[in-house]
């Protein structure tokens, strides 16, 4: 079981960024963001890696973007900038994300690069959010994206 220390020494990661936390409250006050949003130690630490990685901002962050950062950064590292194949002529005018579907609407391509994504969407099974709706604006969202390039 992760102890409050824990997140309190992952959030003492930012004591190098500009405007840090000068009190014990306040450290103590991003400890518990962490807490309250990071189900693992490990999950507080990658949102961490956000704030520190090369071209983030040398300011501390709110405790409003640590809390979005942490909603943004999946539990699960396999989620989180998946490794994917190349698309292939079916998926790529979706960006690689989706075909157009047998029965209209769009699905995952067959190629390597749809079958990695069916099964990350299946790791994500778990949230509601995806299965109600997240499916079809995602798609919405891959056809913008395609058409910009047009
Ligand atoms: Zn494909």
């Amino acid at each position: 079981m992760a102890k409050s220390d824990d997140f309190l020494s992952q959030a003492k990661r930012m004591g190098g960024l500009h405007f840090c936390p000068q009190t014990a409250e306040a450290w103590n006050e991003i400890a518990k963001i962490l807490m309250r949003h990071c189900k693992t130690v490990e999950h507080a630490s990658r949102v961490i890696d956000r704030f520190l990685s090369p071209g983030a901002s040398e300011d501390f962050p709110t405790p409003g973007a640590v809390a979005q950062a942490a909603r943004d950064t999946p539990a699960d590292p396999k989620l989180d900038r998946p490794d994917l194949p190349a698309g292939c002529p079916d998926c790529e005018p979706y960006g690689g994300l989706w075909r157009d579907g047998k029965r209209g609407g769009v699905e995952r391509c067959g190629c390597a690069r749809g079958l990695k994504l069916s099964a990350l969407d299946a790791i994500r099974a778990g949230s509601p959010e995806l299965r109600k709706g997240g499916m079809r604006n995602a798609a919405d969202f891959a056809k913008r994206a395609a058409g910009d390039c047009e």
